[in-house]
């Protein structure tokens, strides 16, 4: 009889998964884990059908197929007016969860420093440290979530290897503005650090204010590591096309961890994503505006029910400070009371924390049908009457 790896044992079933089970249990309106509930843009999923029907169905090159790889350049071309290499600076994962994997494994030596930014999200931390990383903890907080400069300075050292970035940022809704990105790459600069940056929200910065890529900043061009999400950017979450932007001599050791975890990745949807991503600037710009129509729905909704609704400038989600409403335990069993009692899931803030953050704050997802919010309000209504 032998016991799993210490590490990965000692964390427990990830949070999106315990409340989805939960809702499915109870019949919950699910607005805990992100995922959309409709099925994303037509015309990218018969692309998806076509292919597959049409024979892209073998492996292709572990980089990813040379049309998807070209569509990444063209659109960081596009928006943000940066000219990649396809053949030397993109690889195709699993999803973005698998270009978080592969980077922290791929650059990661044991005893390396690694910087996290808590709130964080679920597979951080577990992989930074099977990786051999040690990881050094900075904190935001709600309801401002403000980056403390002192504190981040005082988390780099001569052993960080890199950090770990993500704007927009899950689930504290916080978009990193020109001058955090600046000091955050002046100090992986004078640490000779990476950063990795989990940009998979980036279509989704509200109110018109822009998502900065980390690698646009100067000095950064060779030390940042762009990842991408296809279900994030075509609403189709159970995809996993992931994308790697990064310079030739920080994506070949990134590839070498690929090649083992997965290799490849579905080629059908690979060739309907770069379709997609090709598609007109009227597309992302529909996708911006009718995700913050969605915010705003369900703010207004759990404001009407009583919740304070902090302000989110980005991603999925809205956290709420459920105290107005009077209930008294933690986060934790406040999102299980409301999915077992008033059948609407959310996610408690203090998953996204290590340790000491039980607090009163859940975190609720809009990336929903305007019929699935109503209704969730509606229960929420009849509950706290
Ligand atoms: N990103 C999604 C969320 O935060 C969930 C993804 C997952 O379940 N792993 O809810």
């Amino acid at each position: 009889m032998t016991n799993g790896n210490s590490i990965l044992s000692s964390f427990g079933t990830t949070i999106f998964e315990v409340m989805s089970r939960l809702a499915q249990e109870h019949n919950a309106v699910n607005l805990g884990q992100g995922f959309p509930d409709g099925n994303g843009p037509d015309d990218v999923v018969e692309a998806g059908v076509d292919y597959l029907r049409n024979g892209v169905n073998q492996y292709p090159s572990m980089f990813g197929i040379p049309d998807l790889r070209q569509a990444v350049a063209e659109h960081a071309e596009r928006f943000y007016g940066l000219s990649i290499d396809w053949q030397r600076e993109t690889m195709v994962t699993s999803g973005g969860t698998e270009a978080l994997g592969a980077s922290l494994l791929g650059l990661i030596e044991p005893g390396d420093e690694v910087i996290l930014i808590e709130p964080l999200y679920d597979s951080y931390l577990p992989i930074v440290q099977r990786g051999g990383g040690v990881a050094k903890l900075v904190r935001l907080k709600p309801p401002n979530w403000e980056l403390s400069r002192a504190e981040l300075e005082a988390a780099f050292s001569n052993k960080t290897k890199l950090i770990l970035v993500n704007t927009p940022m899950n689930p504290c809704a916080k978009v990193f503005n020109l001058e955090e990105l600046e000091f955050i790459a002046a100090l992986c600069q004078k640490h000779d650090a990476f950063a990795v940056c989990d940009e998979v929200y980036e279509h989704l910065a509200f109110d018109g204010e822009p998502h900065i890529p980390m690698i646009t900043i100067p000095g950064m061009r060779d030390r940042t590591i762009r990842i991408q999400s296809a279900g994030k950017i075509f609403s189709l979450t159970g995809w996993k096309v992931g994308m790697i932007t990064a310079s030739p001599d920080v994506l070949t050791p990134i590839a070498k961890a690929h090649q083992y975890l997965t290799f490849t990745t579905p080629p059908n949807l690979q060739a309907a994503v770069a379709f997609g991503l090709r598609k007109d600037d009227a597309y992302f710009e529909e996708l911006n505006s009718d995700m913050q129509a969605r915010r705003d729905h369900l703010a207004d909704g759990l404001r009407d029910v009583g919740f304070g609704v902090i302000p989110c400038q980005g991603t999925y989600f809205l956290t709420t400070d459920f105290r107005p409403l009077g209930y008294n335990g933690t986060d934790t069993d406040f999102c299980k009371y409301l999915t077992v009692e008033a059948g609407v899931a959310a996610v408690p803030v203090s998953a996204f924390y290590t340790s000491g953050e039980e607090g009163y704050f859940a975190r609720f997802s809009f990336c929903k049908k305007a019929e699935t919010i109503d209704e969730a309000i509606r229960r929420l209504k009849a509950h706290f009457g």
